[in-house]
This record gives C-alpha cells, structure tokens and sequence, in this order.
C-alpha cells in the first residue's frame, strides 16, 4: 500500500494534468458545473465494451431522442431497440430500457447515489456503480475497468498476472481516490489510460506519474500488465436461412427474450452447437442453395461458424408470430446484431 503522502502527492499531480488535457467529450460536464447523472449512466452504459468514438455518435442520439430518464423510461423497447442498433452488446439496451422505467417510476427520477443503491439497477455492475456513484455524485470510490488495471500494474510494477492481481490493483486504486475531487479523479484515471499510459507504446514522457511509476523506471511498462494465459474458446456452427420474397422481402424471425442476443431480430436459423447441428430443418419449404456463404463471427464466449442457405419463395406471410418479412432496402434500420449484420452483407454486397 502506497503510504499517505505519496497517495496524495499522485492524486494531485494527476488531477493537475487532468485540469490541462481532459478529453472534451459529449457526456461531461463543463468545468464547475453539476454532472448530470443521467448523461453520467447513458455514457457509461454504452462505453461497456465499446470505443469512445463509436460511443460519441450514439450518445448525442440518445441525448437528442430522449433528453432525461424520464423520455427514455417513455419509449419502448422497440424503438430503444432500435436506436441502439450497431451499438452491440444489446443486453445493455434491454437492461438501459429497464433500468430507465424503474428510475422514472420506483426512483421518481433520481439515480440512487451510492454504489451500493447502483447496483441494485438493470446492467449496472461493480465498475459502472463505481462510475457513476464518483463521476456524478463525487462518492470516493475507484472505478477499476481494464484501463485502470493497466496504468496501476504499472505504476506499481505489480508482476503478479491478471485476474490474481486483481484484489491488490483494486486496493491501490481505491487508496488514491482524493475526497473531493473523486469525479475528476475517476475521469482523469480513464483519460490517462486511453491518451498516455496506452496499451501498446505508453507515452511516459508525456505522463504526470512518470517520476515514481515502478514500470518506467525498470523499463517494463509495455510487458504490463502481466496476463494469464487465454483459455481456448469452442467453435459452435449452424445454418443461417436467407429466404427472399418475390418482392424483396426477406424473412426475419425475434429470438427468444431470455439467452444470448435475446429478443433481438435474426436471420433464422438452426441452434449454434459445437460440433455442428445434424438436424437442419429451414422455416419453410422451398428449393434450398446450400452454402451460399459462410459467416465467422466471435462472442465473448465462443467463435461462431455459419453456412447461409438461400432460397426465393412466392409464399405469403409465415404466420407463426415470431417471424416479419422486411424488405432488403430497409434491413439497415433494423436493430440486427453483428453477426446477422455480416450476413446481410455477404447475401447483399455493396455496391462497387
Ligand atoms: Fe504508464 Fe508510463 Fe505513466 Fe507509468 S509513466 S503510468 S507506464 S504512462
């Protein structure tokens, strides 16, 4: 543990740098001003495994559909859906939708303030409860996501391997949070990670810690933090079922609500198993063209091997409830998930 003096020395020198090149981004609150902790959670909620530039887009939409909790508690889950397309992850927009209606009803439209309350709220976890409750509400405590993981190992040179570090990085993070000024530190640590103390080629020169970071001064910083090695994922496969209507519909089908990418639209499709699936049985009848593309995508917890049948019908609406026919000129306005994305792409090439 960093002794009190040095925690202090650390916390000031960083919130000194943080006065100087803080990042301007949509969600922040102009200097002095109160943050908005419904901008804080929007922010934070799409920042989950997402880049911030990907993130800055989206936002302003958001901000500008649904300008408070309470529009957003409004709407449905459709349109949420819908304006959350290309963003991935969609749990979070189901868990946003839900979290939403319950800080505008329950809550009568205030964020509970501490960690604690936070995370007692739809798709908020450990770190975005931390998050929010210092960003929004100054509350002393340390967001820890991977970025902070990185700058700690370093600064501390902790050699012990990711996620076996993880309670110490945590302990010398929450032992630098300043009392005042837990927002800006938290907003500051996450400003360094992504400017200066980067994954690959930190910018140590460049960094207010660099005098007392361990790392820098053995020489070590690109080699942290240490990681354990990955375990292998499977490969799940499947077939895909791309059937175009006569007028150039094409068929989509709502998957279940609860399970991986729930309620979300998708080509159909037979069940994705490790070893494949020896019972193909299509939607409909129709003279199938088997192998008309394959599609690669990776889950967090799987790779995923798709062949994309094909096949024109003149058939009129299947009736069963969970299927729509989209025409192909509006599938970009659906709220698809990557991968059915990747097959709309291979099934309908854009333009040279
Ligand atoms: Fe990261 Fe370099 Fe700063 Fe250390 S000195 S915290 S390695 S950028």
């Amino acid at each position: 543990m960093a002794e009190q003096g040095l925690q202090q020395d650390l916390a000031a020198d960083l919130l000194g740098w943080y006065a100087v090149h803080a990042r301007v981004l949509p969600w922040r609150a102009r200097s002095g001003a109160r943050p908005d902790p419904y901008r804080v959670w929007l922010s934070e909620i799409m920042l989950q495994q997402t880049t911030v530039t990907t993130v800055k887009d989206y936002f302003n939409k958001f901000i500008a559909l649904w300008p408070n909790v309470e529009s957003l508690a409004e709407a449905s889950q459709d349109e949420v859906m819908r304006a959350w397309a290309g963003l991935g992850y969609y749990a979070r927009a189901r868990n946003l939708h839900a979290c939403a209606m319950e800080v505008a009803g329950r809550l009568g439209g205030r964020f509970p303030e501490t960690e604690s309350e936070l995370r007692t709220l739809p798709g908020i976890g450990p770190y975005t409860a931390a998050a929010i409750a210092a960003i929004a509400f100054g509350q002393p405590v340390a967001a820890v996501d991977g970025n902070v993981e990185r700058v700690m190992s370093r600064l501390w040179a902790i050699d012990t391997p990711l996620p076996a570090s993880r309670p110490e990085i945590r302990q010398l993070a929450a032992s630098l949070v300043p009392h005042p000024g837990a927002g800006d530190f938290a907003q500051a640590l996450m400003d360094l990670g992504a400017t200066i103390c980067r994954p690959r080629n930190p910018d140590c020169p460049a960094c207010p810690w660099q005098v007392t970071c361990r790392a820098r001064a053995r020489g070590i910083a690109g080699t942290l933090p240490r990681k354990a090695p990955r375990r292998k994922i499977p490969t799940r496969r499947g077939v895909a079922f791309w059937v175009e209507r006569e007028d150039g519909a094409i068929l989509l089908r709502r998957r279940p609500e609860k399970g991986l990418l729930g309620g979300m639209m998708e080509i159909p499709s037979t069940d994705w198993l490790e070893g494949g699936v020896s019972h193909i049985a299509p939607p409909l009848a129709a003279d199938w063209i088997k192998g008309a593309a394959q599609v690669d995508h990776t889950f967090t917890h799987f790779h995923l091997q798709l062949e994309v049948w094909r096949a024109q019908t003149s058939t009129l609406p299947l009736t069963a409830g969970n299927h729509v026919w989209v025409h192909r000129d509006s599938l970009h306005s659906e709220a698809l998930p990557a991968v059915m994305r990747k097959i709309i792409a291979a099934m309908i090439p854009a333009p040279a």
